[in-house]
């Protein structure tokens, strides 16, 4: 019966932490956001409320899993989450009884938590042996209570025993379910990260700028407003690999894709297409200001010292071409191909400028040097 009894209040846990990881974006840590940390507090302390309504009842007192969602939260949320959860919980056992042994409990619940806030902090200690010392403080705990208040000598006999084995199983396998699911949770958010982010310089990449260019392409036409978009190459790069070697022509990318993002608004989406190719989506922009930014940007860049491994300073120009909706072109889906039309135009004609396709059979407008 204690055994039926505590399996099921395992279940209604693995159940319980089950959901809990996958209804929340990140995992819970020291350094979550206040609302994060609530918001565990509060299931976890709904959790141990509803083990408890799950618990064996021996005489006044009741046995249960109700101290591993608590310990879980303490020991990955800190104080702020497991005050919260503590509160849930305390409520949850006086509305079950207030007697002597309901203050017990609360006091024996207190005690492991402390316990699990002092492990979990600074001591430096393996995370099973961790585990294991917690786990035992609250066994013995439970016991030492269980001991005063079960009168029935037979009872404390075989409750006991199962509830060592039961209460070890239970907060190990919390334990290593809760670190598979966080672990495989990061992974998957770090794989989502890559698919959509160009390692070298964490711009957007052009699976990700495609994704973005094809929603906004479809919105603007709905919503009447305008869309530009600027093509970047970078001038005679690869005489800059050749000269100072790939890993400094690395730097330079890099330094390009945060003079980029620093030369557009906040709210422009900055993207590396490939190679030393990279593209600005200019949201709700005309072409006079499209004309603008781009200007801007070639100058910053011109001006920018670029500095290689070494500390050597260096110089280099982009060509830009703009296209923008429904300026140079009144079909949205061709702007991608006027930018890069508009592009080439700028490189043919000099590079380092910005050059702009009005119209397919007209001659391109440069601007600048
Ligand atoms: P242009 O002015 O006509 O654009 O000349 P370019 O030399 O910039 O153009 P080209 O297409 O001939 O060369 C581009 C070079 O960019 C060749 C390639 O080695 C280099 N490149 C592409 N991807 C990377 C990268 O990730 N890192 C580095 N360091 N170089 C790259
Ligand atoms: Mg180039
Ligand atoms: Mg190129």
């Amino acid at each position: 019966m204690i055994l039926k009894e505590l399996f099921a209040n395992f279940a209604i846990l693995t159940s319980l932490i089950f959901l809990y990881t996958q209804l929340i974006k990140t995992p819970l840590n020291r350094s979550s956001k206040l609302k994060h940390k609530i918001h565990a507090g509060i299931v976890a302390g709904i959790s141990s409320d509803i083990l408890m309504f799950y618990s064996i009842n021996i005489g006044d007192t009741i046995f249960d899993l109700r101290h591993v969602p608590l310990i879980l939260v303490a020991f990955y949320g800190g104080i702020t989450p497991i005050t919260i959860a503590l509160l849930f919980f305390i409520v949850g056992r006086l509305m079950i009884g207030f007697s002597f042994a309901s203050y017990i409990a609360i006091g024996y619940i207190l005690t492991v938590s402390v316990i699990t806030l002092l492990l979990s902090s600074k001591v430096k200690m393996s995370l099973q042996m961790k585990i294991a010392i917690i786990l035992t403080a609250n066994n013995v705990l439970l016991s030492v209570m269980a001991v005063f208040l079960v009168e029935s000598k037979e009872s404390l006999y075989l409750l006991l025993p199962t509830y060592w084995v039961a209460s070890y199983s239970a907060g190990v396998l919390a334990f290593y379910m809760l670190v598979y699911l966080r672990k495989t949770k990061l992974l998957l958010d770090k794989y989502k990260l890559e698919s959509t982010t160009d390692g070298l310089t964490g711009l957007n990449n052009v699976r990700k700028f495609d994704e973005v260019f094809n929603t906004l392409a479809n919105n603007v036409g709905q919503k009447e407003e305008k869309l530009s978009l600027l093509y970047i190459d970078i001038d005679f790069f690869k005489h800059i690999n050749d000269t100072y070697g790939h890993g400094d022509g690395d730097i330079v990318l890099k330094e390009l894709g945060a003079l980029l993002s620093s030369s557009t608004r906040s709210f422009d989406i900055v993207s590396r297409n490939g190679g030393e190719e990279f593209s600005v989506i200019l949201l709700d922009c005309s072409l006079e200001r499209a004309n603008e930014i781009s200007e801007r940007i070639r100058k910053n860049v011109e001006q920018f010292p670029f500095t290689l491994s070494s500390g050597e300073e260096i110089n280099i120009t982009v060509s830009i071409g703009v296209a923008s909706y429904p300026e140079t072109t009144n079909d949205v889906s061709v702007l991608i191909e006027e930018a890069d039309k508009a592009l080439y135009q700028a490189k043919r004609s000099g590079r380092n400028r910005v050059c702009m396709n009005y119209e397919v059979n007209q001659l391109p407008i440069l601007t600048s040097v």
